[in-house]
């Protein structure tokens, strides 16, 4: 089973603080139509036994030595026993300083260019730029008396535990001619309007741990707005709508639902984010299409952000010197290097702009109005 890719786990990637120690980021693409079957496994142990080759022989101070190593061969260990590719699973970050017991492990719904990078600190830019592109969904699933809470990632769901109030499910009638049943009845109201207050609460909770950033409610239709009246301003500001579903609801029902849910709003903002890039380059704003529109204004330090089909790649040239980025082999236009051909360009193009501090939005590639922008473009910092 992999891990569920916690907010708290990325938190502690983002807040480590470098000391004397070195820290081990392992990228892998696993993504199945490259990989297929367990060419992924492959490609890892060996990418990972190379290293281990080149870090007995580097002059690294002894105590950092041993820690990579451990690093690298505890990475060995999680693909050979634990690691799995299925369902959306496409890349594998995995962190970690042996020196520090510190080890964070993020299964990813979308692939990363795969690499070993040793430095002082996580290497994360690729991580979260991925990170970045997907919501995170708390669900509430509640009745009158109960409510189930759960988190939904990158294709993946937790549950989060239970709440139950005190609410009866019986009123005793009887008494003095309907007014005690109407006090009754509504007492009966102010329980369950509290139990709603309790649940949103707990959901509040959540909320400023930065659990989530879209809210869905599965709880039947007609007590929906009353529900959604009770909230927190800053939860009523994140619901993203109602779903079929009850804290009743089988778990496989749940998985089914909330992860179409996430996929058809992962797939919204594609269209949105798409239909913005195409209207700008309509009217001559800051934005263009095509690879090398995108390779010349990222030349010129002028991308804000790539919009790009998730599967896109291309071989290229690439100048290691000054970084140039190229279609062709023509000598480096800025220092005169021979270029050297490199698998991907994309990948390669998606490392300066994040080396820019830069943004990347990577798009479902069945989407429509990829074929309209040629795969990738961009929004501009400024006009080149
Ligand atoms: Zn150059």
């Amino acid at each position: 089973m992999n891990a569920f890719v916690t907010t708290e786990s990325i938190f502690r990637a983002i807040h480590y603080q470098p000391q004397e120690d070195l820290v081990t980021s392992f990228y892998l693409d696993v993504d199945p139509s490259r990989y297929p079957g367990l060419k992924w496994k492959k490609t890892g142990l060996k990418m990972l036994e190379e290293k281990i080759d080149e870090v007995k022989k580097s002059d690294l101070p002894e105590d950092n030595r041993t820690s990579v190593l451990n690093d690298l061969r505890s990475f060995q260990k999680y693909l050979q026993d634990r690691f799995e590719v299925r369902g959306r699973t496409r890349g594998l970050v995995v962190v970690s300083s042996s020196q520090r017991q510190f080890i964070e492990t993020f299964p990813l719904a979308r692939s990363v260019h795969s690499r070993i990078i040793v430095s002082k600190e996580p290497y994360l830019r690729p991580l979260l730029a991925v990170l970045d592109d997907f919501n995170r969904l708390m669900v509430v699933l509640l009745d009158h008396r109960e409510a189930k809470l759960f988190e939904v990632f990158m294709g993946e769901i937790r549950e989060h535990g239970d709440i139950h109030s005190q609410v009866r499910r019986k009123v005793k009638t009887g008494g003095l001619e309907g007014a005690e049943e109407r006090r009754i009845e509504r007492n009966l109201e102010n329980k369950i309007l509290q139990h709603y207050r309790e649940v949103g609460d707990s959901i509040l909770k959540h909320f400023r741990k930065g659990h989530f950033d879209a809210l869905l409610v599965g709880i039947k239709e007609e007590d929906y707005a009353v529900f959604s009246g009770v909230l927190h301003t800053y939860l009523k500001d994140r619901l993203a709508g109602r779903v079929n579903l009850g804290p009743k609801s089988s778990l496989k029902e749940i998985s089914r639902e909330t992860l179409a849910f996430e996929w058809e709003l992962e797939k919204q903002e594609d269209t949105q984010t798409l239909e913005r890039l195409i209207q700008m380059v309509g009217n001559d704003e800051l934005a263009v299409t095509g690879l090398p529109s995108v390779l010349r204004s990222l030349r010129m330090g002028a991308c804000q952000k790539i919009v790009v089909d998730e599967e896109y790649q291309v071989q290229g040239f690439t100048c290691r010197k000054c970084g140039f980025l190229s279609l062709d082999a023509l000598a480096c236009d800025s220092c005169g290097e021979t270029p050297q051909e490199v698998e991907n360009l994309i990948n390669e193009a998606i490392d300066e702009i994040l080396l820019q501090s830069g943004e990347v939005r990577y798009i479902h590639t069945e989407n429509e109005l990829l074929k309209k922008i040629g795969r990738i473009g961009a929004f501009l910092r400024f006009r080149v």
